[in-house]
């Protein structure tokens, strides 16, 4: 439909991003919230349905590439891309070049246990980074201590109004973000963390009380490391989706490109 929509023409391949990761020695996707592709060659599936090339990667990394190359991250050698959202994922960019890593995990913080913490993750382990400050984790914690419901935007607003549950989420927000940003800059040093996602979108990650906490973490007497929110806005994974063909390792076979399965 898009093929003639567009009048374009048949695309060259196709990019897709999604959540989980891809293994690079076999294509096979793990992880994926959207778990009946788990154990799937997913881009074989699709190039075989759609008789074109298809290329995967994992969203946050085409998240991550897209801010790097057109968006907060241009100009910046290393961008640790961040969604923050319903889970948390990340990216890193190199020089323009997703670092896929030799599992596919690499810029996988969202799994990193945060000390002291002990809520039981999907994944099998505990206190990991998405059980404490994605944003059902932060909706979780406000009805915790207040008995009552709220979406994350009306958290954020009652905190500016001074609810004080709501205002006791926002800190604990911003301390375990520094303390699991802290660790990501510690191994990276990236020179800016783009932060996208629905959590993402809460001004007190950019404020100086953030980074003054990150700073009680980070093994340097000083944090230069920029914290920007995305410019690309919700279309930041799908521009990076589109640029998998030039930039990414981890979308490719181990060895070269990506076979392409015509059926017709
Ligand atoms: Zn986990």
């Amino acid at each position: 439909m898009l093929e003639r929509g567009s009048g374009g023409g048949r695309p060259a391949w196709i990019g897709f991003g999604t959540p989980g990761t891809i293994d690079p020695a076999t294509g096979i996707l793990r992880n994926s919230n959207t778990a009946c592709l788990n154990g799937r060659r997913l881009a074989d599936d699709l190039s075989a349905a759609l008789g074109v090339e298809a290329r995967i990667a994992n969203d946050a990394n085409c998240f991550a590439l897209a801010e790097a190359a057109f968006g907060a991250g241009r100009g910046r050698g290393v961008v640790f891309g961040v969604i923050l959202g319903t889970g948390c994922g990340g990216g890193v960019v190199v020089d323009g070049r997703v670092l896929g890593g030799l599992h596919g995990i690499a810029g996988e913080w969202g799994h990193n246990p945060i000390p002291g913490e002990r809520t039981p993750c999907y994944c099998g382990r505990r206190g990991c980074v998405e059980t404490v400050i994605s944003g059902p984790a932060l909706e979780r914690h406000y009805r915790s201590i207040s008995g009552r419901r709220a979406r994350l935007p009306e958290i954020v607003a009652r905190a500016a109004a001074g609810d004080g549950a709501a205002r006791r989420t926002m800190r604990r927000l911003r301390d375990k973000f520094a303390v699991a940003i802290a660790a990501v800059i510690d191994i990276l040093d990236p020179d800016a963390v783009v932060i996208g996602g629905g959590v993402g979108n809460i001004a007190l990650l950019y404020g100086d009380e953030t980074r003054e906490a990150v700073g009680r973490h980070v093994f340097n007497p000083v944090v230069r490391t920029a914290f920007l929110r995305p410019l690309l806005g919700d279309s930041a994974g799908v521009f990076g989706a589109a640029m998998l063909s030039a930039s990414s390792r981890s979308a490719m076979r181990p060895g070269g490109s990506p076979r392409a399965r015509r059926t017709r």
